[in-house]
């Protein structure tokens, strides 16, 4: 689980831990954090191990991978991989970087995970079978999806060519920070880094899913409107967000339903559509169908994704100069390796600002 050290994350922790079964790896930037929340909730002993993992770091990534297969009990019995760490710098005007020298948002939301995802699926599929299907997600954002009153809010997500991608997103304000190449808007690089989330899945579901039976989704889990996500915001924003998403929008999750409902993605039955946007109903958030109907909090559905975010052709794109700017090498592509990278890119420059 990255980002387990607040929010979602350490209360999906949490619901994982109640369920008895599991044993939680929480992958990290800050270990005394996470070490600090697991006693504050009271973890028992056994139950987790905290590892450090910074995601704008392409070195700590792969040196947390390389640990991680290290711990040969947590790597034989790995079922699930959770995918929820990310940055949003809501008013940011100008972009701030990765160690890699990648715009921070898409970075470390994307970039970082993208390379984690591919590395540990084939440590997924090697694990031993414990007679359940293992289960591969990324935390996404209705934000991301642009068919959604919420996604309609501008600026909108969009990739367009992705020319700044293609460029390495190393650029300034005014070009190639961003994915679509465009002048530098920080909502926006959080709404893309959340569309490349869900396009990933669906991209890794295509490639792999009938040859590993590994389950791969991305799922929505609610406004979760108080957790630290929010930090760069005005303290005016925090104070009324979370107000006008439980009263007026209907929106609002509280972290623990949240973290259930991320827990459940990964263990149970109804969560095995492979390449699904899971969402929930109740509340407001989608497009207002259960505006008056909050009684029905549990059920999800598979949201469908916006055009851009189901363009499959585009989808493919993304991944293949995702896979070329974090260093992905063929041999560490798919599930044996060497495995469903047909690259067809130009001749593309040494990546990142160092
Ligand atoms: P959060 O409490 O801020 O959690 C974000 C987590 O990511 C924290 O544990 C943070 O670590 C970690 N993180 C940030 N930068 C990192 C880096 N460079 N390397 C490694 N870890 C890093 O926010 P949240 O609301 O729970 O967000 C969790 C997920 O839910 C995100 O993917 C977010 O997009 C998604 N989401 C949230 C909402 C919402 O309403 N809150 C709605 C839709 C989707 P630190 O503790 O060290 O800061």
């Amino acid at each position: 689980m990255t980002g387990a050290s607040s929010g979602l994350g350490l209360y999906t922790t949490k619901s994982l831990i109640d369920r008895g079964d599991y044993h939680v790896v929480m992958a990290v930037r800050n270990v005394a954090k996470a070490e600090k929340a697991a006693k504050e909730l009271g973890f028992p002993t056994g139950s987790y191990s905290v590892m450090e993992l910074e995601l704008g770091d392409l070195k700590s990534v792969r040196n947390f991978v390389k640990k991680f297969r290290g711990t040969t009990k947590r790597a034989k019995t790995f079922q699930a991989l959770i995918c929820n760490a990310a940055v949003y710098f809501p008013n940011a005007v100008e972009p701030t970087y990765t160690v890699d020298g990648f715009e921070e948002s898409v970075g470390v939301t994307h970039l970082g995970h993208f390379l984690l995802a591919n590395l540990l699926l084939q440590d997924l599929v090697k694990a031993d079978d414990m007679g359940i299907d293992k289960r591969l997600c990324v935390v996404g954002s209705v934000t991301a999806n642009t068919n959604t009153l919420a996604g309609q809010v501008p600026p909108r997500a969009n990739l367009g060519d992705m020319s700044g991608l293609l460029a390495g997103l190393d650029g300034d304000r005014n070009e190639n920070a961003m994915i679509d190449g465009d002048r530098f808007i920080g909502p926006k690089a959080y709404k893309d880094a959340k569309l490349c989330n869900i396009m990933t899945i669906k991209e890794m579901s295509d490639r792999w899913h009938e040859e590993t039976g590994v389950t791969f989704s991305s799922m929505y889990p609610g406004c979760i409107a108080d957790t630290p996500l929010f930090r760069n915001h005005t303290p005016t924003f925090r104070f009324l967000f979370p107000l006008i998403q439980k009263y007026i929008t209907k929106g609002y999750v509280t972290m623990s339903e949240a973290g259930g409902r991320l827990a459940s993605v990964v263990c149970d039955p109804q969560y095995t559509t492979s390449g699904a946007y899971w969402a929930w109903k109740g509340g407001g958030d989608q497009l207002w169908d259960n505006y008056w109907d909050n009684s029905n909090r549990e059920s999800a559905f598979d949201n469908k994704p916006s055009k851009e975010g189901g363009d499959m052709l585009k989808a493919k794109k993304m991944f293949d100069i995702s896979a070329e700017v974090v260093g992905l090498k063929p041999s560490e592509m798919g599930p044996k390796g060497g495995n469903g990278v047909k690259m067809s890119l130009p001749k593309m420059p040494a990546f990142g600002r160092n």
